[in-house]
């Protein structure tokens, strides 16, 4: 059967761009199909925006401590934030600019505005026309997940899709969900003025983290203001004259009650799936999105998929990666499975939490004689000297000194953990961090005292000193 194209992906986003540029530049004749605007969720409603907006909004908090740098600064609640959202779309406009339809077509890419429906696993109808390709692949991402909580649709909500829409910002806002998304925001906002209250359903919030390093990103959340109310559940929303009441219960069922002008939902993620049809295709879905075995492959053989609609994890870097795997492997008969065991992630709250691989707690559950090493920002002079000192690098690591898993509280966390990632991707033990010249002073020197902690271990041990006194004896 001859085939309209060799590749179909679905989904111009951070996972669809790089699936269909890839498969163009090895040759296949490639159709994009997007029913919005490329770029997906990353550029128009998640890392973009959320950047920008902690930005400016770690701004203002870098004016209230200018004295700390021996700068008089505006007076205390003089700041005019309400530039600040069309600030936001400015730069998201940008960064859209580097993705226009063009710059794909150039590429040899068709791009089809529309939204797909499989006939089956060779076919779609886009705009009513029917195209067919020898493989696909679904990169349709995720959209908000929106809790069906008593009175919430009448009391009304923002998510990550509206929120950068505003013009101008709320009195106050609780932000309903405490992980990543919800965190980033809450930091922003409050710190823009905002007045915000954080429900979390679990004992604390970012539940995914090192349970210390998260404690120390809380502690300086709930300094700068912000209430966090964990172990609750919200069970309804009612609105008054005021604004919104929302009834939260706790784990025994006993009720109490917060209020706030407006709300900001950010529970987790839904899968994009809607119209797509995927049972005519005969791929199989699941609650979370496709499912997918360990090349990306979806249930039928020429159907792969990545990004958020594949999972686990969803970041645009992971989408990035899976792409690549899964363009190969949808185009040649070898086949490459993913590698999640040095998977990177940051909270690009103020301090960052950055996160690599096995919390503490996890790894000290599969492994025995797991040793932990730390190296805090204190002890680092550029932190000293950039009045940074919170925070601190902690890694975990086998009874054999490799890396398990790394985790950074404090400035440029997020920056500084790539040498861990390579370390642990590179299979080099914690102690190989140690050798490498680091330029002084820079926080990334951070990370090398952890290189070095293993080393003072040793020389610090008896055997260790007794064969030092012996050597230096047999040498007088
Ligand atoms: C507030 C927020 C902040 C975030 N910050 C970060 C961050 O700092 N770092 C990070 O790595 N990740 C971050 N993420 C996650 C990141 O945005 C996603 O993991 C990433 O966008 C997933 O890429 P994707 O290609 O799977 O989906 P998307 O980028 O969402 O792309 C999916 C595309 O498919 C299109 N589509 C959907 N359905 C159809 C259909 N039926 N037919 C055709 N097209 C369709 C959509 O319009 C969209 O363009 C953030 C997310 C949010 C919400």
């Amino acid at each position: 059967m001859k085939y309209d194209y060799d590749l179909v992906v679905i989904g111009g986003g951070a996972a669809g761009l790089v699936a269909a540029t890839g498969g163009a530049a090895l040759g296949a004749k490639t159709a994009l199909i997007e029913k919005n605007k490329l770029g997906g969720d990353c550029t128009w409603y998640g890392c973009v925006p959320s950047k920008t907006l902690l930005k400016s909004a770690q701004i203002i908090s870098l004016f209230k401590r200018s004295a700390d740098f021996g700068i008089k600064g505006p007076a205390k609640g003089s700041y005019d934030v309400s530039g600040v959202m069309p600030h936001v779309r400015k730069i998201r406009n940008k960064v859209s600019a580097h993705h226009p339809p063009e710059v794909f077509e150039k590429r040899g890419i068709k791009v089809i505005f529309g939204a797909p429906e499989f006939i089956d696993n060779k076919t779609v109808k886009v705009n009513k026309s029917k195209i067919t390709s020898k493989r696909f692949i679904i990169c349709t991402g995720s959209r908000p997940l929106v809790p069906s909580i008593d009175g919430l649709m009448e009391t009304g909500y923002f998510t990550n899709e509206t929120i950068f829409d505003l013009d101008t910002l709320p009195k106050s806002i609780a932000v309903l969900g405490g992980g990543p998304i919800g965190i980033e925001l809450a930091q922003a906002l409050n710190r823009l003025g905002v007045e915000v209250s954080i429900i979390e359903m679990m004992d604390r919030i970012l539940f995914r983290e090192d349970k210390e390093a998260a404690s120390a990103l809380s502690k300086v959340l709930i300094k700068e203001g912000i209430k966090i109310f964990t172990g609750k559940k919200a069970v309804k929303f009612a609105k008054d004259e005021r604004g919104i009441v929302i009834s939260l219960e706790d784990k025994d069922r006993v009720l109490s009650s917060i209020r706030a002008e407006k709300a900001l939902i950010a529970i987790g993620r839904a899968p994009s799936l809607e119209g797509l049809a995927l049972e005519n295709a005969g791929v199989r879905t699941n609650k979370k999105g496709v499912g997918v075995n360990e090349f990306l492959q979806t249930s039928k053989n020429n159907i792969y998929a990545c990004g958020d609609i594949a999972g686990p994890y969803q970041f645009s870097h992971m989408a990035e990666y899976q792409a690549i795997i899964a363009l190969g492997n949808a185009l040649f008969p070898f086949k490459r499975k993913v590698d999640y065991s040095s998977v990177p992630w940051c909270t690009f709250t103020d301090p960052e939490l950055a996160h690599l691989g096995l919390t503490e707690e996890e790894a000290k559950k599969q492994y025995s004689g797991v040793k932990v090493y730390k190296s805090s920002y204190a002890a680092n002079d550029r932190a000293v000297t950039d009045i940074e000192e919170n925070g601190f690098a902690k890694v975990v690591c086998d009874r054999r000194g490799r890396i398990l898993g790394a985790h950074i509280v404090g400035s440029q966390a997020g920056e500084l953990l790539h040498e861990y990632v390579l370390a642990k991707s590179m299979k080099l033990g914690l102690g190989k961090l140690a050798s490498p010249i680091h330029i002084y002073p820079t926080l990334a020197q951070i990370v090398k005292r952890t290189g070095e902690a293993p080393l003072t271990e040793i020389l610090a041990s008896k055997w260790f000193s007794r064969f030092s006194k012996l050597m230096l004896k047999l040498l007088r």
